[in-house]
């Protein structure tokens, strides 16, 4: 046994290995030594007497030195020649020599340039799926070595051509070189078939536009759209490129046969989407005090057909009333409201989404569309269209009733312009008390006069006060009031209206009754003097006192009393009974409903509101003195210096003379002047105004001439002209 393992290290020495190496080998003798001591020393004879069989004696080279040794060191660097083999023939087991080209390993005789158990030396076992090839283990067939593994570089897709170079996107290694199949360019990280591949189509990186394909190496949309910029798209319905390329339609627009057309439930900034679904618009109204219906089951209500106009520059709510189809399903919708105007369109949504289940009321606002549009959005030349669209999705059952009106396109919204409410307030002091005119006090005036009247702001200005007697002389405040405005001289549409607060509070006024206010009621071609524009009236800061002078301000407009209260002068053509206001109407200050049962501020009943019939007299009055109207009356050619006689349950008295030329702002009649005799020697027109709310006339009288002594119009006692003013003939 020591034998066998001196003679293998005496082989390795004389092999003269390289120095390098040195140290394997004796570690590998040292092993082999200590193996066979400790096989010496074993207890088993007979074994050791056996001699190990040639594999037990392989197996005595420790393998992982050997694994270690190729690996390693690298066995393609051990020269062939020094392999131990050079050295001719070698001893033979037998002690014969072996034959030339083989050497003598234990009992064997090898060709260490091929025996894989010595593989250049003897012992030199190569490891698993190597070969020894010129006394080199190495890879069989050719192969390389990468990362422990034997490739053939020539058609390994991880190491092709050499270890670490794998072939990427569909290429192979063919005779190690990475190439795309026959037919396809590598375009950077992929291989491509330029003549139909949308992303590198004709040549690498040129895709075609989203949408379009690659035939023979063009790319082409599909039939029916054209390219524009990185899409194919369908331009009759494409909303950014509508008819063609880069036309695109404006945010409430859909593209309809290659042309922008107006809603069509697309995607807005409500989030709702697509024409509500078996439901029918029933009415659209505009409400500005009143209710105005624009359309009523589908068919338009023209300007000319409605009982009041829409007033351009006011706030407006639009209201959206539906009716389901049959087996609709309750479900969110919203509705909007597009407003054209100079071409530029503008869309307001409705301020809730209610859940629709029934047909609309008028009573409940939860089963409507409110559609809040402000004043500068709506002027005279503007169009509109509605539509209601789905908000959670649309239901199976539906078909597309009447979701839009109209149809298509927009409609002339008919809205008139009419003017501004210009009021100057005359604080009156009376019984030793001045009425409030701070802008807090005033503001429940403007807050009423602009939630009724239809005018596009209330101006209020506050002019120098004045004093009157109490208890109050109500015909004598007011030509008082109506002297002073003709000494101030304001522009002529300008309302002077005589604040009175002659006790704390009103019930201490009032008690069981009073006069509240009056004003003049001009008529005819008195409607254009604006010598009328004058009123009078309480001025508590509260409810009743805003009613009042709305009330008063709208005789001024020429509007007679609404049959409610037993006023005097009832309006013969008041076309609602009892003074009800007659239609729905809408308090932007509370935000809330008023029902056609409120009765009309123009009656002596409570719960006031305007009627339609109301409303649209003053938008008359406003368009006329504001000049917008296209037509205006024409004032009388009469003008001249006038008395002016005051008639009422007292008697006649002269009030303040209008001393500049003025035309006459009442109706003409007859009256008799008489001499100092009481005879009567003439007839002369004398022009009256009726006072509101009280049985009082404002009387103009021309200037006395020589001999005239005193006047009888109809209705009052004869009144001397020399009485000074104020003096009473009962
Ligand atoms: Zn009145």
């Amino acid at each position: 046994m020591t034998k066998v393992a001196t003679s293998r290290c005496v082989a390795s020495a004389r092999s003269s290995v390289m120095l390098a190496l040195v140290p394997f080998l004796f570690a590998a003798c040292t092993g082999s030594i200590e193996v066979d001591v400790g096989a010496s020393g074993g207890s088993s004879a007979s074994s050791q007497s056996e001699g190990p069989p040639p594999g037990q004696g392989t197996s005595a080279v420790p393998s992982g030195g050997v694994a270690g040794f190729v690996s390693s060191g690298g066995s393609g660097q051990l020269p062939a020649g020094m392999g131990g083999s050079g050295g001719g023939g070698g001893v033979g087991a037998s002690g014969s020599t072996c034959a030339p080209g083989l050497t003598a390993c234990g009992p064997e005789c090898v060709d260490l340039k091929v025996d894989e158990r010595h593989c250049g030396a003897c012992g030199l076992t190569c490891p698993e799926g190597r070969e020894c090839n010129n006394g080199v283990c190495g890879c069989p067939n050719g192969g390389m070595e990468c990362g422990g593994t034997c490739v053939d570089v020539k058609t390994n897709g991880m190491h092709c051509g050499t270890c670490g170079n794998p072939c990427r996107g569909g290429q192979s290694c063919v005779n190690g070189i990475c190439a795309c199949p026959e037919g396809e360019e590598f375009c950077g990280v992929v291989c491509a078939d330029v003549s139909r591949d949308a992303n590198h189509c004709g040549r690498c990186d040129n895709p075609c536009p989203s949408g379009g394909t690659c035939e023979g190496r063009t790319c082409t949309c599909p039939e029916g759209r054209q390219a524009c910029g990185d899409t194919c798209v369908d331009t009759s319905n494409d909303r950014e490129h509508c008819g063609m390329c880069d036309k695109a339609c404006s945010p409430t627009e859909r593209c309809q046969n290659g042309m922008c057309v107006d809603g069509g439930g697309a995607l807005l900034d409500d989030g709702c989407e697509g024409p509500a679904q078996n439901l029918e618009i029933e009415q659209i109204a505009v409400y500005q005090t009143v209710k105005i219906p624009l359309m009523q089951g589908g068919e338009a209500v023209s300007a000319e057909e409605r009982k009041a106009d829409v007033v351009a520059k006011r706030e407006a709510l639009f209201r959206v009333f539906v009716k389901p189809g049959s087996g609709f399903t309750p479900r969110q919708l919203s509705a909007r409201v597009h407003i054209e105007t100079d071409g530029m369109t503008e869309t307001f949504f409705s301020d809730q989404k209610p859940t629709i289940s029934g047909a609309s009321t008028d009573e409940k606002l939860d089963s409507t569309f409110q559609v809040y549009v402000p004043r500068d959005k709506l002027l005279s030349s503007s169009l509109y269209s509605v539509e209601v669209v789905e908000c959670g999705g649309a239901t199976a059952n539906g078909s597309v009733l009447r979701p839009r009106f109209p149809a298509t396109g927009r409609l002339a919204l008919g809205a008139v312009d009419t003017g501004v409410l210009k009021i100057a307030f005359v604080p009156i002091e009376a019984n030793s008390s001045r009425p409030d005119t701070s802008e807090t006090a005033l503001e429940p005036y403007r807050a009423m006069l602009l939630a009724t009247y239809p005018v596009t702001d209330v101006q209020m200005t506050v002019v120098e006060g004045m004093r009157t007697s109490y208890p109050i002389n109500w015909p004598g405040v007011l030509d008082d009031v109506r002297a002073r405005r003709q000494a101030d001289r304001p522009a002529s549409d300008v309302y002077y209206y005589g604040l009175l607060k002659p006790t704390g509070t009103l019930r201490e006024f009032c008690g069981g009754g009073c006069t509240t206010g009056i004003g003049y009621v001009p008529s005819g071609v008195g409607q254009n003097s604006a010598s009328a524009r004058v009123a009078v009236g309480i001025g508590f800061s509260d409810r009743v006192s805003a009613e009042t002078l709305a009330h008063e301000v709208a005789h001024n407009h020429g509007r007679l009393h609404a049959p409610c209260g037993n006023p005097d002068g009832p309006d013969r053509n008041y076309p609602y009974s009892g003074g009800a206001v007659g239609v729905w109407g809408f308090d932007f200050r509370g935000k809330t409903l008023v029902a056609p049962d409120r009765t009309d501020l123009m009656g002596y009943c409570n719960n006031k509101w305007l009627s339609d019939y109301t409303y649209q007299g003053l938008v008359e009055t406003v368009r006329r003195v504001s000049g917008t109207a296209s037509s205006v009356l024409q004032a009388s050619a009469i003008s001249a210096r006038w008395l002016v006689l005051l008639v009422d349950e007292q008697g006649a008295r002269w009030g303040h003379p209008i001393d500049e030329p003025a035309p006459p702002m009442g109706e003409p009649e007859p009256a008799e002047v008489l001499d100092g005799t009481g005879q009567a020697i003439q007839t002369v027109t004398v022009y009256r105004t009726v006072i509101s709310d009280m049985e009082a006339y404002s009387i103009e009288v021309p200037v006395p001439q020589p001999g005239w002594h005193s006047i009888r119009v109809a209705g009052a006692p004869v009144h001397p002209f020399s009485a000074p003013r104020g003096h009473v003939s009962p």
